[in-house]
């Protein structure tokens, strides 16, 4: 496959543009060569700017359940689109979308609406300091959350040793307010909530997570998440990735989860920028202008998002056969994958839940963020371009989930399964 388009737009795209790339992960450092610059997409396709065609797993990281292009949400942005694209006052869209946040998710009896996750889970987590007067945070290994300062912080060694900055710029005062333990690790999380349970003003986590690859939450380790509440900690679900996708009601209504704020973005804006944060009215209502905890946004709620993001829900939920269908799909790539590895004899555990996976090439079980980093990279830059070579676009990264839409179809696994081995 030919990509001398992407080349030339790539050389000069790094003339002009911090590596070429609006966010790092699409520079695919992990794995090298030159990223296809995409032009077109539909349903599960995309195409770039050579004309060639790739069956997508990427799906813009996850907002695209429905696939690329979906007639419907186009037809509704374009309508609003018409109208203006922004008025910086309030909408009648707002109401419709926070509405359909609230059937899918009751727990959030009021909603905030934002721009990007980054922009949700950094603001969930002032309202927690706002509302416990605590100055704590709790996070997990190899979870992400946007790129909030008090959120790029990984642990140093030992569990319950303060936070270390993961990125330069972050200052070790503040990187010091967040605490980082090992995700599925109960007994960890118990303990630091015996020591220290009241300095904390809240834990955030990816209920399931996709941002280290996917990893799936022990019963016991949600069993101790929930206990946090017993000294006062408020539990944040970052359902940014997971909201929507893994049911309609996300992670919050597969797994049982009684979270006291809750983040959206990906889906909710339907490809648009738009993400948003709620929970418990008691705590939602010390947001201004109706509390003391500032947060504002000049395009928040803009019609447009709203438009895409109240299309692909009404269309989710209007369809509720989208989620056995996906789960059915993800178990056939699942099956499938492991087959193809296990035939060749190279070692391997598939993750999923749902509509999200990730292969990982090592022994499983893989369970947290240090067994997921034991995968081969080396193996996994192989796979990646085996399957880029051959017309089919993986997440460019190990760490990542890869993502199937309602546009995918058997036949596309089928053909995924075989190019695979062919690849191998
Ligand atoms: C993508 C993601 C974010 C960040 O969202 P952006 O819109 O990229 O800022 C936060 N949390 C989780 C779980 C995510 O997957």
């Amino acid at each position: 496959m030919e990509r001398p388009t992407s080349e030339r737009l790539f050389a000069e795209a790094k003339r002009h543009i911090p590596g070429g790339v609006s966010s790092p992960v699409r520079a695919f450092k992990a794995v090298g060569g030159t990223p296809p610059f995409l032009v077109r997409g539909e349903g599960a396709y995309v195409w770039d700017a050579d004309g060639n065609r790739y069956l997508d797993y990427v799906m813009s990281w996850g907002p695209l359940i429905l696939g690329h292009a979906h007639p419907e949400v186009l037809r509704r942005v374009k309508e609003v689109a018409e109208k203006g694209l922004t008025f910086g006052a309030p909408n009648p869209l707002e109401v419709e979308l926070a509405q359909a946040v609230k059937r899918a998710y009751p727990q959030m009896e009021l909603v905030r609406f934002v721009n990007s996750g980054t922009e949700a889970t950094m603001s969930a987590l002032r309202l927690a300091r706002g509302y416990t007067g605590r100055p704590y945070i709790v996070k997990f290994r190899g979870n992400y959350h946007g790129h909030a300062d008090g959120l790029l912080v990984e642990a140093g060694s030992g569990a319950l040793t303060l936070g270390v900055p993961s990125s330069a710029g972050v200052p070790e005062a503040y990187a010091a307010l967040t605490l980082v333990l090992e995700y599925n690790d109960p007994e960890g999380l118990r303990e630091l909530l015996r020591r220290r349970g009241e300095e904390i003003a809240a834990i955030i986590f990816e209920p399931v997570v996709g941002n280290a690859g996917v990893l799936v939450p022990t019963p016991d380790f949600l069993q101790a998440l929930h206990e946090a509440r017993d000294y006062g900690v408020l539990l944040i679900a970052d359902e940014v990735m997971t909201g929507f996708r893994l049911a309609f009601g996300g992670a919050t209504a597969l797994l049982g989860l009684r979270p006291d704020l809750i983040t959206l973005g990906k889906i909710l804006g339907g490809g648009l920028p738009a993400a948003a944060y709620g929970g418990r009215r008691e705590i939602m209502e010390k947001v201004a202008p109706l509390g003391p905890v500032y947060q504002a946004g000049t395009l928040s709620g803009n019609p447009l998002a709203m438009a895409a993001g109240l299309a692909t829900l009404e269309i989710l939920e209007k369809n509720p056969g989208y989620y056995p269908r996906l789960e059915a799909l993800g178990a056939r790539l699942e099956r499938g994958v492991a087959e193809v590895l296990g035939e060749k004899g190279i070692p391997h555990a598939v993750n999923r839940v749902g509509s999200m996976i990730t292969v990982f090439f090592t022994e499983g079980p893989v369970r947290t963020f240090a067994e997921a980093k034991r995968t081969d990279t080396e193996l996994f830059r192989r796979f990646f371009h085996g399957l880029l070579d051959r017309g089919v676009y993986w997440p460019p990264s190990n760490f990542e989930a890869a993502f199937l839409s309602v546009a995918h179809t058997e036949e596309d696994v089928e053909n995924t399964l075989e190019v695979l081995g062919e690849a191998l």
